[in-house]
């Protein structure tokens, strides 16, 4: 089966069932963007594991991850909302 979606929570391309939360093509979410019970992970949750991410990846300064995962998260279709209403985690910069 043939399937192009992105995931909205973290915008990754999601070409084969397995992309997705649960191998379940219903879910607009992938398997990285997923809790253990299938259920997509919450704003604080995914950011955190993205800047997690780009400071175990690409070395950055925690500060400096925080920042940038919170500029590509609220990019995203799944957290535009939280990011328009400020977010848990909105910096005075
Ligand atoms: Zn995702």
């Amino acid at each position: 089966m043939l399937v192009s979606s992105i995931c909205i929570a973290c915008g990754m391309p999601m070409e084969d069932a397995e992309d997705h939360a649960g191998g379940d093509i219903a879910k607009t979410y992938c398997r990285y963007c997923a809790r253990e019970d299938g259920t997509m992970q919450s704003y604080p949750e995914k950011l955190a594991n993205y800047a997690g991410w780009l400071i175990s990846t690409q070395g950055l300064d925690p500060t400096v991850a925080h920042g940038q995962a919170e500029a590509i998260l609220r990019a995203l279709p799944a957290w535009r909302d939280v990011a328009a209403s400020g977010g848990p985690y909105r910096r005075a910069t």
